[in-house]
Order: C-alpha cells, then structure tokens, then sequence
C-alpha cells in the first residue's frame, strides 16, 4: 500500500505510470528547475495602429529557451505551469523582466511604448496580485500608465463583485486592460464596459478565415461596431494577409497584430524597428 512503504512509494508508483503521467512528471521538474535557472525569455511582437500608421505596443510571450531542446513555445508549457501552480512565479518573472526591458528601451532612447503582459486565469485570481503589480512598478521604475495586462474572459467569470474590485484597482494605478482571444467566451460587451477595459483583442481564429468565412466576417464585424460604440478599442490577432488587412480595415479595425507585420521578435532586434541604431555600451 502506498502510504506503509513510504519513500519507497515514488519509485514503484513512477515504474507504473503511463506515458502521459510520465511526460507531465518530468515535464513538471523540469520546469521548476528552468525557473530556478531563469531558463525562460521574452519575444516581443510589436502591435500597429493605422491610425497613426506606427507600432503602438509591444506583447511580451514567454519561450522556455531549453538548453537541450532550444526555444520551446508557451502553449506546451503555460497550461502545466498553470496546473502545479507554478505561473505564479514563473508570471511574476514575466511581468518584471517586461517592466525591466521596457525601461532599458527608454534609456537606449527608444520611444516609450506600451507593452502587453498576459496574465493566465489563476495569476489573476492570486491574492496578492495588486501588490506584487505594484511592487515590481515600483521596483523597476516603470510607468503604470506603459503596463497594459492582458486576461481572457473566463478569467473575469469567476467572482464578479472581486474581479471588479481587482479591475479598478489595476486601473486606478494607470494600467490598461485588455481582453485576450476575445470571441471564444461569453463575455457580454456590456459586462465588459462595466469592467473598465480598453481593448478587445479578436481572436486569430475569427481573422483566419475571415476572408472566405460568412460568419467569422459577421462576427468581426458586430465585434468592432459594437466595441466601437462602447467606446473599446479592436485588436485583430493573428493578421497574416493583405486581403485579411483589408477586410479589417472594411469593417472599421484599426489596430493589428501579427505576422504581416511583424513575428515576435527577441528583445535585441526591436530597437532595429525603429531605425535607431543600438549603442553597444547600453548592453549590461
Ligand atoms: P496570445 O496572448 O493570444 O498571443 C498571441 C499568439 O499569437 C502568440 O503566440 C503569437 O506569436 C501568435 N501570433 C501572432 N501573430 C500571428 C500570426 O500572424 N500568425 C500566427 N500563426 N500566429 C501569430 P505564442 O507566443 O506562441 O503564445 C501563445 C499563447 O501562449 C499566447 O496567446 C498566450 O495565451 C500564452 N502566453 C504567451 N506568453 C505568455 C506569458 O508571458 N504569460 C502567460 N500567462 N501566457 C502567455
Ligand atoms: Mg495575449
Ligand atoms: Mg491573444
Ligand atoms: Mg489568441
């Protein structure tokens, strides 16, 4: 019986575990040690408007860079880390090397943009979250008012009374918000006012087929109308095309992220966007 053998419990039950449970095992040491040797980096992918035809922002996204198996992209690690609980630290990582590169950029003499940080479900339900924000502004110097955080619906559908209060927390310090692969939930536009966010991002799957799609052209197209008349900014993810530029821009979306513009990019490369070359002596 497992509990009577003690230590020796572990060895039999990893003998008998299938693959699965195995990979999930490893995969789960694995990352508690990546973050303990900072093994994680940061891309940025800048965000346009074409209001004023120029990058607006930047998202950070996380890449474990693996000794062994090189960059490994966030949606084979984000959903485990999430489950053992380790987004906690490895989010609180994200959020300060973000506010931290941010401020690097400012001092190379970059102009100062907004970057997006995405914050997973269970980040965003922690207790301490507004001061662990607070602190790492504080702590590397950045602006409030250059932090946007990005949350997916489901994360605001847990407890509406607290998520609210969070909400305006986050956005009396001057953080923007926006929500993350809008169009897959069930958030209510409504709801989302009252939530005090500034941006919807549309979800890639939405703009995938948007060109030869009836429906997903429909649902873009009531999502920025409506949007726009609640005063929200629209995002699309995922732009690869002209033809998917132009239909955005047909139905009134003026802000755009993705490969057509730019692929996410390690931090070292972005100053090159905007034509400014780097000095050597600003790298630590
Ligand atoms: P997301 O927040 O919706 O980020 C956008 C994803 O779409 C990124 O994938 C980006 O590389 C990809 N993308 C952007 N433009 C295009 C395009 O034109 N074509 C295609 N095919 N893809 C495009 P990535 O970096 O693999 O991240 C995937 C997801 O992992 C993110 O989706 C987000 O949910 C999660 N994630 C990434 N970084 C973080 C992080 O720092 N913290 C947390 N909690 N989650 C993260
Ligand atoms: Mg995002
Ligand atoms: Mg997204
Ligand atoms: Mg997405």
């Amino acid at each position: 019986h497992a509990k009577e053998n003690g230590r020796n419990t572990f060895q039999l039950f990893t003998s008998q575990m299938n693959d699965e449970t195995n990979r999930i095992f490893t995969l789960e040491q694995r990352l508690r040690h990546a973050l303990e040797q900072k093994h994680f980096v940061l891309y940025y992918q800048p965000l346009f408007d074409h209001g004023n035809d120029s990058v607006c922002g930047m998202e950070a996204l996380v890449r474990w860079n693996d000794p062994e198996h090189g960059l490994i992209p966030p949606q084979e690690f984000i959903p485990v880390a999430e489950e053992i609980g380790l987004i906690l630290p490895l989010g609180e990582w994200i959020l300060r090397e973000a506010c931290r590169q941010s401020m690097a950029w400012q001092k190379q003499g970059l102009p100062a943009l907004r970057i997006s940080v995405n914050l997973s479900a269970r980040q965003f339900r922690q207790k301490g979250l507004i001061s662990m924000v607070q602190g790492i502004l504080e702590e590397t110097g950045m602006s409030a008012n250059l932090l946007e955080l990005e949350i997916t619906e489901s994360s605001l559908m847990h407890d509406a009374d607290e998520t609210l209060v969070k909400l305006r927390q986050l956005t009396e310090m001057g953080i923007t918000l926006a929500i993350d692969d809008f169009g897959t939930g069930y958030s209510s536009l409504s709801y989302l006012k009252k939530f005090s966010v500034s941006r919807l991002k549309i979800d890639r799957d939405f703009v995938r087929d948007l060109c030869d799609d009836q429906d997903d052209a429909a649902i873009v197209s009531t999502i920025v109308a409506m949007a726009s008349h609640l005063g929200l900014h629209t995002m699309a993810e995922g732009v690869e095309t002209d033809a998917q530029l132009q239909a955005l821009l047909d139905v009134g979306c003026r802000q755009f992220q993705g490969n057509l513009f730019s692929q996410p990019l390690p931090a070292a490369e972005v100053a090159s966007l905007f034509d400014k070359p780097l000095n050597p002596s600003d790298h630590p």
